[in-house]
């Protein structure tokens, strides 16, 4: 018996890096200390684990809009304090967020937004946003990926949007600095002609937003950006795919080379189209819009596949304040949605529950996919020793109705309300500390911290 760690989970069924057995973890410091047979660890504090319990790592959310800037002077309704409460009752215990797009410098910009994050309760680290591109601000992108945010995410739509020939110049810069670039991928013109289409057609009810973006317009923009991987020899990510064409282009760089890795989001797997029949279809203007049912299967398909190795939530803590003006009109809507806290329990239930998905893949598609894609790993999404003590105990057979976790950490409306499954998280730690318990915070404040990424494609999923 070894009893020098400071805390012990004893008896879960623990689904470590090479094993999913029956284990002791013990703890020392803020680092998994050892993983034993049932029963031979104690610590300090020692948890023991009902029968059945299952022991992962700590969820990764790979694309999080925290305290998000919406219009001049307005931001979402959370903050780093309030959303990663929520992140820790719900199994995530690192979230990667972004540096909003800037019009001065992209290293003050990101000094701003890891001052706002010192609130928080779990890790982070950011994908900063490059748009409206300078010499200097491409200059500015080696000592980012120095400092630890390696990952820049670039859009082909909206305003901040680059055009082709920028999009090529910024993928050779962050490839040759070490970093890697990732894309809100949708070719923006195809984009504009099928809006127009659709609002010559039936006007701007939120039936017709699906078909005002095109599966065609993800495909396009993925085909382009691969492209221009395999010419320049860099890695790519692509970011919350929709469905079946954003896929196929994918699969199709894959097989000619291209570094590729791609993540999906919560919503694309356990809602489809017909969210946008509903009076409340508005709450579902996010883009990539939510595709059909099909789609949605050819997802998970992909997900089991390893043709996506992420699910993320895209989370934006949006209002009814910002949401109903535009209610009846999709032009008008601010697209996106809250879902950091649904993130997790909503892949347990559909994917763990309904047989959709086995423990190891839900593990690598929840933390070790994310940590191996953006230079986490081995020090995050991953139980063995030596790795972060960020721990998640699941009680697999625990009933809920969403939401499941009481609510006051940011937006006022829900977009999964109603809905329910089956297992949640009962415990949360995050390097080694106990934050949340049975879906209560139980933390000690702000005790997250910026954690630096170093991109390896050798480690990708
Ligand atoms: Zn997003």
């Amino acid at each position: 018996m070894r009893d020098d760690f400071d805390l012990v989970v004893s008896g879960a069924v623990v689904v470590a890096e090479h094993d999913i057995e029956a284990a002791d973890l013990g703890i020392a410091g803020e680092k998994i200390a050892a993983l034993a047979a049932p029963g031979t660890l104690r610590g300090r504090r020692t948890i023991e684990a009902r029968p059945g319990s299952v022991l992962v790592p700590g969820g990764i959310d790979t694309h999080t809009h925290i305290a998000w800037p919406i219009a001049d002077g307005v931001r979402s309704l959370d903050d780093f304090a309030s959303a990663s409460r929520a992140a820790a009752v719900s199994g995530t215990t690192t979230v990667i967020d972004f540096v909003p797009a800037a019009d001065g410098s992209l290293t003050a910009a990101a000094e701003a937004r890891l001052a706002e994050a010192e609130s928080s309760v779990v890790d982070y680290t950011f994908h900063p946003v490059i748009a409206r591109i300078t010499p200097r601000r491409l200059g500015e992108i080696p000592a980012l990926v120095d400092a630890g945010m390696s990952s820049f995410k670039i859009y082909t739509t909206y305003d901040d949007r680059l055009d082709d020939a920028e999009i090529r110049a910024v993928m050779g810069a962050v490839a040759e600095a070490g970093g890697l670039a990732g894309f809100h991928a949708e070719n923006h013109s195809i984009l504009e002609r099928a809006k127009s289409a659709v609002l010559a057609e039936s006007g701007a009810v939120i039936g017709g937003f699906p078909g005002s973006r095109p599966g065609s317009a993800e495909s396009a923009a993925i085909g382009l950006v691969t492209h221009f991987a395999r010419e320049l020899g860099a890695p790519v990510f692509v970011y919350h795919v929709s469905g079946g064409e954003a896929l196929s282009a994918i699969e199709t760089a894959r097989e000619t080379g291209v570094l590729v890795q791609a993540e999906t989001c919560t919503h694309y797997l356990v809602l489809d189209d017909g969210v946008y029949a509903r009076e409340d279809g508005w709450k579902y203007v996010i883009t990539p819009p939510i595709r059909d049912a099909a789609a949605r299967d050819r997802l998970w398909d992909a997900l089991r596949a390893g043709v996506l190795g992420s699910v993320a939530s895209d989370h934006c803590a949006y209002g009814l304040e910002h949401k109903l003006p535009g209610a009846a009109d999709f032009t008008a809507l601010p697209p996106g949605a809250p879902g950091l806290d649904a993130r997790i329990p909503f892949l347990w239930h559909h994917g763990v529950t309904e047989g959709r998905l086995g423990l190891r893949r839900f593990t690598e598609v929840s933390a070790t996919g994310p940590a191996r894609t953006f230079g986490l790993y081995p020090r995050k999404g991953v139980i063995r020793v030596g790795a972060d003590a960020d721990l998640v105990l699941w009680n697999p057979g625990r009933e809920w109705t969403w939401p499941a976790f009481p609510s006051g950490w940011g937006s006022d409306y829900e977009p999964y309300e109603g809905m329910t499954g089956t297992g949640l998280p009962e415990l949360t730690i995050s390097r080694g500390r106990v934050v949340a318990s049975d879906g209560r915070f139980t933390g000690d404040g702000a005790t997250g911290r910026f954690v630096p990424q170093r991109i390896d494609t050798r480690l990708w999923p």
